[in-house]
């Protein structure tokens, strides 16, 4: 008998998390498919009330005996803010850590504003992880993007991250202009390569008022549709999986205020659970010979709710490799063991 053994890390994330939502904020220009502040609803708030509001929830958990929280700044462009704001919200989160409502912060930043001086002093403030914006590492997509900046500056801003000891979080955006599926499983490769902790994948959206929805309604841009899109993130998956690294986010929030702004794109609500059905899927192809060699898998209780796939649409190619209630295991492990005969 052989046992297979792969990783399957757990998507949920253990910490608590209290987003304050900075649409936009030090952004150096908009970037062709960002829609921030209809995702987040939070544009033109002002700093100190998003400020407020995030304490006025970090007290209620300590009223209700929870643990401190991690506070998260998304968004923007966290690292370049104006002076003030920057200030405002490393003072901020200062204040509440020395009152013990959180133990730590991150933001989500991209990799062309990480100043030493900026980096050193969140650190200072209690921040533990960085998340950048990376989208892709493809020169050509990130141009086609208007990003502002090319591939290699995203690589030295995650070694800029890594050298100041955060934990780097990295986010791609598969289906940008002039991307395609092998080069966003290279950017995986990339990513996890150059030493991502997590990962996130947001799909690209065409969303109203963006340029992006400009150059889809003049017929220059074709979104992925949803069956490529899962394929790619079921691939995706699979390699990060691969490495123990876990992807905690796929695709955007399903919002209903968002939702009306959403032109075109693999819009999906189940688009996360579709995609790790499908890499569990994928996975249990490539490793099970033959119904007949199967002996019997181990799997983590976390694929319970999504192994059989949306409205089941995993069920008849389980059944074609032998895979049934009566062959599975349910474990608290984060791998998955398949137990082949060698016999046979
Ligand atoms: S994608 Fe990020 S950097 Fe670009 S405009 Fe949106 S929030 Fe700013």
């Amino acid at each position: 008998m052989q046992t297979i053994v792969l990783s399957w890390p757990a998507k949920a994330r253990h910490k608590k998390i209290v987003p304050v939502f900075l649409p936009f904020a030090g952004c150096p220009a908009r970037c062709l498919y960002c829609a921030q502040n209809l995702q987040t609803a939070e544009g033109g708030r002002p700093l100190q009330a998003l400020l407020q509001e995030a304490r006025t929830m970090l007290e209620t958990r300590r009223l209700r005996g929870l643990e401190p929280a991690e506070v998260a700044f998304y968004g923007g462009t966290f690292t370049a803010q104006r002076e003030e704001a920057l200030t405002a919200c490393l003072e901020a989160v200062h204040v509440w850590r020395r009152e013990g409502l959180v133990q730590s912060f991150r933001c989500s930043t991209r990799p062309d504003a990480l100043k030493d001086s900026v980096l050193a002093r969140m650190k200072e403030a209690g921040c533990t992880c960085v998340e950048l914006g990376i989208q892709s590492f493809d020169s050509s997509v990130l141009r086609a993007s208007l990003r502002g900046y090319d591939g290699s500056v995203a690589r030295e801003g995650i070694a800029r991250v890594q050298a100041s000891g955060f934990v780097l979080g990295v986010q791609l955006l598969p289906g940008l202009p002039g991307s395609t599926i092998q080069g966003f499983l290279q950017d995986v490769d990339c990513a996890l390569d150059l030493g991502a902790s997590f990962l996130r994948y947001y799909p690209c959206l065409v969303v109203r008022s963006t340029g992006l929805a400009r150059l889809y309604e003049e017929g220059r841009y074709t979104p992925w549709s949803t069956e490529e899109t899962l394929e790619a993130l079921a691939l995706g998956l699979m390699k990060a999986h691969a490495r123990n690294v876990p992807v905690i986010r796929i695709g955007v929030a399903h919002e209903e205020s968002f939702e009306q702004h959403v032109l075109a794109g693999p819009r999906d609500p189940d688009l996360g659970t579709r995609a790790l059905a499908r890499a569990l899927l994928r996975t249990l192809q490539r490793h099970i010979p033959a119904p007949e060699c199967l002996a019997g898998i181990h799997m983590p209780r976390s694929c319970q709710g999504y192994y059989l796939g949306h409205r089941k649409e995993n069920r008849d190619a389980l059944v074609r490799l032998g895979v049934h209630s009566g062959t599975i295991c349910w474990t608290q492990d984060e791998e998955i063991r398949i137990l082949v005969r060698s016999d046979m």
